[in-house]
């Protein structure tokens, strides 16, 4: 007997993997015909308990201060671990007083520390936060990473189907769809994120960069071949609809404004997940008539689907689903 999960996105793939190593029988199907298509696509892939700490219920600290070790396990050579540094523009330095207000896990560090740890921003910033203990991943090789080891395990997959597969009984299903589940999930809503890759060879950076702004806050993060996730608005709807050009104009500028070599940099991608969330943006496990559901990983899916995979994975083991027992899933 096997357990059924329903979406390929972080949620998912993570829950899959913790099923497994538990020795639960897991097949998975996504309605795209590859995995990762859905808000995952689109991530920093930043696992930033304490940046996102200044913004968040503790909880997502708590929860996510493992989210590094449990990704280098799942995925090895994948976790960039050089921490994240938070900037801002002189005029708006006050924005650093605040965000270190209200998180913790940082160093102050001035313009010589700056310019060692990133050279390309030398000489352009007099003060930033450094926050040594924060990782980051591509979220894209991420995905691809667990599906090639799910698959190793013998894990079945179903993409580009919406129905469950016919040829097998499944004990319980553990609904992962993200943004689709907001029209049946009391509570959840969606928060639209917007996103574009940036192309240089003009600029390296080794680790994530936050710069601060009253209105327009983003963050660079660094891929390979020359490429910088730039991102993300967030809107309060599901629209998924395409980038707007007051975005694309926004995260522009404040590129520029972090290095004006950004300038010339070729705009080689933009794209846009919507984020399922509860009103105290927190995920959660939820059980449901025929298994479970992981829901709500709002901005955190990359920080906290370890967490919530794990507390799945315990449920099911401790008997919170019954019938699963009953159906002989589980011993
Ligand atoms: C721009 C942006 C930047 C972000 N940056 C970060 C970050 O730096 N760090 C971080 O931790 N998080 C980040 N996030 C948040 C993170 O991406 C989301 O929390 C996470 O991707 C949600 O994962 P999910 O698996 O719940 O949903 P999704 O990734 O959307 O996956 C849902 C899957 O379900 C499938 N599906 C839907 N309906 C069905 C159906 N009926 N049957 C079968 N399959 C179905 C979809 O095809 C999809 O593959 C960011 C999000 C955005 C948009």
């Amino acid at each position: 007997m096997t357990v059924l999960i329903k979406g390929a996105g972080v949620a998912g793939l993570t829950a899959a993997l913790e099923l497994t190593r538990r020795r639960i029988a897991v097949e998975v199907m996504d309605a795209a015909e590859t995995v990762g298509t859905g808000a995952s696509n689109y991530a920093g892939g930043m696992l930033a308990p304490y940046c996102e700490r200044e913004a968040a219920e503790e909880a997502v600290l708590t929860l996510g201060l493992s989210s590094a070790d449990w990704w280098a396990e799942a995925v090895p050579g994948e976790v960039s671990r050089k921490g994240t540094l938070v900037i801002a523009a002189g005029r708006d330095s006050v924005e650093l007083d605040r965000f270190a207000s209200r998180t913790r896990g940082y160093e102050w560090v001035g313009g010589n520390t700056i310019g060692e740890l990133e050279p390309d921003l030398a000489g352009r910033f007099d003060r930033a936060l450094f926050f040594p203990e924060e990782a980051h991943l591509d979220p894209r090789k991420a995905m691809a990473g667990l599906y090639k080891t799910l698959v190793e395990k013998g894990v079945r997959f179903h993409l580009g189907s919406t129905e469950p597969p016919a040829d097998t009984a499944f004990s319980a299903v553990v609904e992962c769809t993200g943004a689709a589940a907001i029209d049946t999930t009391p509570g959840l809503r969606g928060v639209r994120g917007e996103m574009l890759f940036l192309e240089t060879a003009e600029i390296s950076f080794s680790r994530p960069i936050r710069l601060l702004h009253p209105r327009h806050p983003l963050y660079i993060v660094p891929r390979e071949d020359h490429r910088f996730m730039v991102g993300a608005t967030m809107i309060e709807t599901d629209d998924d609809g395409p980038i707007t050009a007051r975005s694309v104009m926004e995260f522009l500028n404040a590129a520029y404004a972090v290095h004006p070599a950004f300038g010339e940099a070729r705009l080689v991608e933009t794209g846009v997940g919507v984020r399922p969330a509860f009103a105290d943006n927190l995920p959660q496990v939820l059980e449901q008539e025929d298994g479970f559901s992981i829901a709500g990983m709002h901005r955190h899916g990359f920080l906290l689907a370890p967490a919530m995979a794990q507390q799945l994975a315990d449920r099911i083991c401790a008997g919170g689903h019954e019938q699963l027992y009953a159906q002989g899933a589980l011993q």
